[in-house]
């Protein structure tokens, strides 16, 4: 069979899957779930995987939702992720339903040739990507210890070759003070929304390239009464994860003025797993992009007004393995995600096409792994974690 005969089997294949994956997308966008309570998505796509003859480990890793699809005996291993959380409020504004069944599209479009080229396959289920870390949880218990590349596609309202992602620490910041009544002896209290205060405005003189934003969860109960609590939640990013350290190092110090200046006690916890920057391997986005171009689609390097900015887990995984993380266009140019109208357009014919666009992507640069050494070999060549 030739390379070109290949192919078009793995395009007819998505095709044929057509009504069921878009199926698959919507009926996830009309169930969002938040970090690790995917149940309804992790049930429903694994259950499509066996149906279709791939077999598949549910709650595996130790994690109720994720799942771990291993398909052929020797040969290079891909691995084509699936992310299918959502977000508090606005549902699936950040497309996640597309990735799943984009991923999912892929996936079964490989299985069937996997002994016959000589290629393995992985197909996994990778929880809570909004802040809880699934990936992370999986690096750590093996499941990407045999992989040799990894990749994904991500809904925006831009087709881009990649995401711009900063790494990222959360920081939760508590404040002890003590109590008292604000009219009738404020001299006996001290202030814990005053140091919380304190050290927001410190981090705000703070003017790095990098992004430090925050909230207070608790600054007391009644006006009348000296706040004796107060908390904030930070989130801490940096391009990458050595200038993190740097900056989180600046921003505690912020913090605990504030806290020294009122007089108060500060305690903080690191939230984790932090998220590390995505690394794209290059050689693989430019499969990518020429299997993106036959379809009609041509990823750019994002212009900054185009720009996805943001943190994911997806960057966790670039530092071991080979990965690329493109951004595929679900919605007119300019949307952005997070947002209650992305939300729309991820279950719209523009998002539709995008699960069957992305499927084809993903399946056609999965199918150069397994078919050409060279480009193996170059794309060892070009991990270089960072
Ligand atoms: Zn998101
Ligand atoms: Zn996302």
């Amino acid at each position: 069979m030739t390379v070109a005969a290949i192919r078009q089997r793995v395009l007819d294949h998505i095709d044929s899957r057509r009504e069921l994956l878009l199926d698959v997308s919507h009926r996830i966008h009309a169930n969002p779930e938040l970090n690790f309570e995917e149940h309804f998505a992790h049930g429903l796509l694994t259950e499509v995987l066996e149906r279709e003859g791939v077999d598949v480990e549910r709650h595996a890793y130790d994690l109720p939702t994720a799942f771990d699809a291993r398909v052929g005996s020797e040969g290079p291993t891909i691995a084509v992720l699936c992310e299918y959380d959502a977000l508090p409020g606005i549902g699936h504004a950040c497309g996640h339903n597309i990735i799943a069944a984009a991923g999912l599209g892929a996936g079964l479009a490989l299985a069937p040739l996997a002994d016959e080229l000589g290629g393995r396959l992985a197909i996994l289920g990778t929880p809570a990507e909004e802040g809880g870390g699934g990936k992370v949880f999986m690096i750590q218990r093996g499941a990407f210890d045999a992989i040799d590349a990894s990749m994904m596609v991500h809904p925006a309202g831009a087709e881009l070759r990649f995401m711009h992602t900063l790494a990222i620490h959360q920081l939760l910041v508590d404040y002890h003070g003590r109590a008292a009544h604000a009219a009738a002896g404020p001299w006996h209290g001290i202030n814990a929304l005053d140091a919380a205060v304190a050290g927001y405005t410190n981090v705000a003189a703070l003017r790095p390239d990098e992004r430090v934003h925050g909230i207070f969860t608790k600054s007391g109960d009644r006006p009348n009464i000296v706040p004796e609590h107060a908390q904030a939640h930070w989130f801490v990013r940096s391009p990458d994860v050595d200038k993190l350290q740097v900056l989180k190092d600046r921003v505690l110090s912020c913090l605990e003025a504030g806290a020294m200046a009122a007089g108060c006690e500060m305690s903080h916890q690191w939230l984790d797993p932090p998220y590390e920057n995505m690394v794209d391997n290059e050689p693989l986005l430019d499969r990518y992009c020429e299997h993106a171009r036959s379809l009609g689609r041509d990823p750019i390097s994002p212009p900054a007004e185009l720009a996805v900015a943001g943190s994911t887990d997806m960057g966790n995984v670039s530092q071991r393995v080979p990965a690329i993380h493109p951004i595929v266009q679900a919605a007119p140019r300019g949307v952005a995600i997070h947002t209650a109208a992305f939300a729309e357009h991820a279950r719209a014919p523009i998002g539709d096409q995008a699960v069957i666009d992305g499927a084809k992507m993903l399946a056609l640069t999965m199918l150069d792994i397994w078919l050409d050494e060279d480009l193996r070999r170059q794309v060892r060549a070009a991990h270089r974690p960072a």
